[in-house]
Formats: C-alpha cells, structure tokens, sequence
C-alpha cells in the first residue's frame, strides 16, 4: 500500500487532509507493537531484577549463616565453649530450617566430652537429611553416622572408666 502523504485526502473518506484527520491514529497504529514490546521487555526486565534480588538476599542469607557457623568453630578451636554454645544455640533460633545448629552445637559437646549430647545433636543432623536430602550427598550422613558410632563407643568407654574408677578407687 502506497503511503498517503500528509497533505493527502485522508483514505478514510472523510474529505479531510491526512494530517487533519487519520493521521496521529494510523502513526500509533504503527507504534503500537514496538511499544507493546518495549512494555514487555520492560516487564521481563523487572522480572530479572526481582529474581536478581531474590537470589542476592539468599545469597546473602547463606553467607550469614556460613559466617555464624564459621565464628562457632572459631570458639570452639579457641577452646571459648560457653560462647561457643551459645552461638550455636542461636543459630539454631536463627535458622531453624538447616541443619548448622545441631551440627555445631553437637562440636561444643564433642569438645566438652559430652559423647551422647554430641551424638544426639548429630542424630539430629541426619533428620534434616532426610527431611531434604535432595541438598545433601550420601558421604555427608555417612560421616555423621561414623562420628555417632565413634561418639557412643567413646561415652561407654568414658563410663567404664567412671565404674572401675569407682569400684578399684
Ligand atoms: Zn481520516
């Protein structure tokens, strides 16, 4: 279709000159789908960005969690456990939905020598396991189950010793 000059007869008929009648609609007319897409991509854009800020904020969660975690294993290597406990009892208040709390609260109980408190926190370790194990591999229940039979082995032994202490003492 040829295109109708501005000082045309208007196509529609109406006598007018193009640029008195028809012409301001056809031009949006043609705008239309490139302003619909801009509308799109500005939609899309916004979309990315909100996913952008979602995954930012996990990340940023995540690297908390790590952080705290971290700073429990600071206090226990610096031999500060009643800190150390605390710190991980707070992680247990503060991300209760992994499984970091009993992992490190168990390290305080393992460092004091208290072996079933530490296995009990490790058994918990494992129900998270099983709760989502999609986000875990198999050698990391192993390596708890391991350090459970180590810690219950290391408890009857510190009770043994305890008992003949007792009786031969
Ligand atoms: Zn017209």
């Amino acid at each position: 279709m040829p295109k109708t000059g501005r000082n045309d007869p208007c196509p529609c008929g109406s006598g007018k000159k193009y640029k008195h009648c028809c012409l301001e609609k056809d031009r949006a007319a043609d705008l239309a789908p490139a302003i619909a897409q801009g509308v799109r991509l500005q939609a899309q854009q916004a979309d990315h960005a909100a996913q952008r800020k979602e995954y930012e904020a996990a990340l940023q969660q995540a690297q908390a969690l790590d952080a705290a975690s971290n700073a429990v294993v600071d206090l226990v290597h610096a031999g500060r456990l009643d800190e150390a406990e605390h710190a991980a009892r707070e992680l247990l208040v503060r991300y209760p939905e992994v499984h970091d709390g009993y992992d490190r609260l168990g390290m305080v109980h393992e460092a004091r020598a208290q072996f079933r408190d530490a296995a009990d926190c490790y058994r918990k370790v494992i129900e998270f396991t099983r709760a989502n194990p999609e986000d875990y591999d198999a050698g990391f229940v192993d390596s708890f189950l391991e350090r459970i039979v180590k810690l219950e082995a290391c408890a009857t032994e510190a009770e043994r010793a305890v008992n003949d202490a007792n009786r031969f003492g």
